[in-house]
């Protein structure tokens, strides 16, 4: 990629691994937009609930892909120009998204609309789970970020109980574990770390530090490049 390439930072790593607040916190220290895959795979599951397609059915979950509008601006997500960004986060759509997400017709479609998103707004902060794999290989810098299990399932339920969603801790913990291994163990763009990923591990540090970290990281590596 040359220096006109536009400024990618790819943001990969299981659930409650802390990925989206970090992800926040380095586009607004950079100045770029932030995009939330998993936000993306989110809503078009719940559309493919809504229509009654199982979940498990690749050509009928293709079909709603390829015809869900889905728009993320300024941390809410529309589904076809209706806010989703509270239905998208409950427990029906939890359950289901790895199923729909593990369809690479799926998969096809909704990589080229992060493309294209991230194209049009010049560069972008994007999360998720194959962006530094597949998504964007030629990120400006890529990241992996981990926590221990115990930590990851905390930071989950307190996420649960700011939505007013109480699960019991060993129920967050198994849907948990569950989503995670469906999306490293599926055969289209698993959950993986880029050989030329920097892996961070976010269990005993401070959301600042690690956006500190990452974002002296870009800057060094936007250096090298230009
Ligand atoms: O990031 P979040 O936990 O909201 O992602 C929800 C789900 O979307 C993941 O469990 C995964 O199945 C899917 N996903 C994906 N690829 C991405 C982002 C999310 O398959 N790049």
């Amino acid at each position: 990629m040359s220096e006109t390439s536009p400024r990618v930072v790819a943001i990969d790593g299981p659930s409650g691994s802390g990925k989206s607040t970090v992800a926040r916190g380095v586009a607004q220290a950079l100045d770029l937009p932030v995009l939330d895959t998993g936000a993306i795979y989110r809503s078009v599951t719940l559309a493919v609930l809504e229509s009654g397609v199982d979940p498990d059915d690749p050509k009928g979950c293709a079909e709603v892909a390829e015809q869900a509008r889905v728009e993320l601006e300024d941390g809410s997500v529309a589904l076809d120009g209706r806010d989703v960004s509270g239905p998208i986060r409950g427990p029906e759509v939890t359950a289901a998204v790895s199923a729909v997400s593990a369809h690479p017709r799926v998969r096809e479609v909704l990589v080229a609309r992060q493309r294209a998103w991230v194209y049009r707004h010049g560069g972008g902060v994007v999360e998720g789970r194959d962006i530094g794999t597949v998504v964007f290989p030629h990120a400006t810098l890529k990241v992996f970020v981990t926590a221990s299990d115990e930590e990851r399932a905390r930071r989950r339920r307190l996420d649960e109980e700011a939505a007013g969603r109480e699960g019991a801790v060993e129920e967050v913990q198994v849907s948990m574990a569950r989503r995670d291994a469906l999306d490293a163990g599926r055969t289209a763009s698993p959950t993986a770390v880029a050989d030329d990923a920097v892996v961070i591990d976010t269990t005993d540090r401070s959301v600042e530090e690690v956006v500190e970290e990452i974002v002296g990281r870009v800057q060094r590596a936007a250096a090298e490049r230009a």
